[in-house]
């Protein structure tokens, strides 16, 4: 996701919408190894029907924003569903924390990207309230060369190039993408693309730089594709930000409501043919249908968690196998009481926690909360260091920030990462050098048996929550689309 790089309508305009307000007032994101806490049972208790039939029209594996798309968008064309879901709760990625604090924190994604897009429809429907962030530039502050101060601040100060780097309209290493696309030139890193170009930044610019990319891609310059970088265009979205008042989760819970979804039920195998598909699972249960959805996280499918047999078809691998998988964590510490000014919102750092920001931003009654989000190597850094050692790291982090000691006003913490949770395996996935078009590929059915959805199948909008609902409703149609014309046939 991003950050104010979350910014989404295009991710890349987060961060030129906040920059680049600056520029006129200036110049003119533990899952895995914690018990399962209130989130996970408030959504328990939507499990909805259960039932011992085993053979279905369509069986939708994974209950995260994809699967839960295409199966609502199905059982209300009428078509009977069910939906495997590996773990006891619904959500996947997105999985809101009701017990930390005093409101609700999100694990997973965290922001509604764009005021114009599909989650609104949602949040009509059901009447939710939403929180707008990343309003005001003067909100927005940096960890600069050894200082902390506000974006504007710093501008003002020394006009780093770092930050008129992001702020030039779009960034301008999507100028130099667009220029070197055009000039038909071979597809290469955004790293070499800038050493190409003869960009060059002294080490705490770059930092920034990375950082900021890092964040809201969750890979590095050295790791994205130019010819990627492009293919995404997140059109439409718009490039205002919100939280869900009651948490993402209470969304999903919603739309959630009475569809037929099976926890706890891990698919191991999907024996195929052109008859249908049969499915295994950790517990040895077998399940059949006439198709199936798979929206499990791309990390699953390129570590073989769930056996095809017979294997998928080169095409399909290939285009498993060439796109690339990034890696967030999110470090969610708990103060006594705020250190930070009132108009702290958040702060990029050149420090590998990358970004900060304040977890109950806009709420009335805010628990004194900062979230640290980091992605890239960053994260698989703080991964691999286990949850504690993370901690520390941030807590050291905030206090060359804000120079005081910290650790005894930490009161309580979470480590978020995907990376290590079986069912997820990744953050979300990323174009690199020559993954142009294997989005698309991804999304193809195989035989109209074996059907693909999930955030990586987007090309337009991957990498986020509606992202992955849009591929859940065009999985959906694709299914309802070849129903009709076999009925067409038949007739
Ligand atoms: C830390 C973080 C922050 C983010 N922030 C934002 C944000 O602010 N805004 C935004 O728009 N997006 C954000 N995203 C991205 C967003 O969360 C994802 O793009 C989206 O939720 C993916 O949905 P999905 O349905 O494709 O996959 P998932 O949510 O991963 O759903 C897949 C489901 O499949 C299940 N599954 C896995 N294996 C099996 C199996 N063998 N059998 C049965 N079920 C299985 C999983 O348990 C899971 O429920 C963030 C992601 C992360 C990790």
């Amino acid at each position: 996701m991003f950050l104010f790089l979350v910014l989404q309508m295009k991710r890349r305009q987060l961060m030129y919408s906040i920059f680049s307000a600056s520029t006129v007032a200036v110049g003119s994101q533990l899952v895995g190894h914690q018990p399962p806490r209130a989130s996970q049972m408030e959504i328990k208790k939507t499990s909805q029907k259960t039932s011992t039939k085993t053979d279905y029209e369509v069986i939708v594996i994974g209950a995260g924003a994809a699967g839960l798309a295409a199966a609502r968008s199905l059982q209300d064309a009428g078509r009977e569903v069910l939906v495997l879901e590996a773990r006891d709760r619904i959500g996947g990625r997105i999985y809101t924390d009701y017990n930390f604090a005093s409101h609700p924190i999100e694990r997973g994604a965290e922001y509604i990207q764009g005021e114009n897009i599909i989650i609104w429809k949602g949040i009509k429907q059901y009447g939710l309230k939403t929180l707008p962030v990343f309003e005001d530039i003067k909100h927005a502050f940096t960890y600069f060369n050894g200082k902390y101060l506000s974006v504007k601040q710093l501008y003002k100060d020394s006009k780093p190039k770092a930050l008129d780097f992001l702020v030039s309209r779009d960034s301008e290493l999507f100028e130099l993408a667009e220029q070197w696309v055009k000039a038909g030139k071979p597809d290469t890193t955004a790293a070499k693309l800038l050493a190409a170009n003869n960009v060059r930044f002294s080490p705490e610019s770059y930092r920034l730089v990375d950082n900021s990319f890092s964040s809201e891609y969750a890979a590095n310059l050295q790791q994205l594709g130019v010819y990627g970088l492009l293919e995404a265009s997140y059109e439409g979205d718009g490039d205002r930000n919100f939280r869900l008042k009651k948490g993402y989760s209470h969304l999903l819970k919603l739309f959630a409501n009475d569809l037929n979804i099976r926890h706890s039920t891990p698919v191991s195998k999907i024996i195929w043919d052109s008859d249908g598909v049969q499915l295994q699972t950790d517990k040895n249960e077998t399940f059949t249908a006439k198709k199936v959805i798979i929206t499990v996280p791309l990390a699953l499918l390129q570590s073989n968690t769930i056996v095809f047999e017979p294997v998928l078809p080169p095409g399909k691998r290939a285009a498993i196998d060439g796109l690339g998988i990034a890696h967030v964590t999110k470090l969610i510490l708990k103060f006594d009481k705020p250190f930070w000014s009132k108009e702290t919102e958040f702060i990029l750092t050149t420090l590998d926690t990358q970004m900060w920001w304040r977890s109950g931003w806009g709420r009335k009654k805010e628990a004194p909360v900062l979230t640290a989000y980091t992605g890239a190597t960053n994260a698989i850094n703080f991964s691999e260091m286990g949850r504690d050692a993370a901690i520390n790291a941030g807590l050291r982090d905030l206090e060359k920030i804000f120079k005081i000691p910290l650790k005894r006003r930490l009161t309580d913490a979470l480590f978020v990462d995907f990376r290590t949770d079986p069912y997820s395996q990744m953050a979300y996935s990323y174009v690199p050098v020559g993954g142009t078009g294997l989005r698309k590929k991804l999304a193809q059915p195989v035989d109209n048996i074996l059907f693909f959805a999930g955030e990586a199948t987007n090309v337009n909008r991957p990498s986020t929550v509606h992202g992955a609902i849009e591929s859940g409703l065009r999985v959906a149609r694709e299914v309802l689309s070849m129903k009709s014309s076999m009925e067409n046939v038949r007739e």
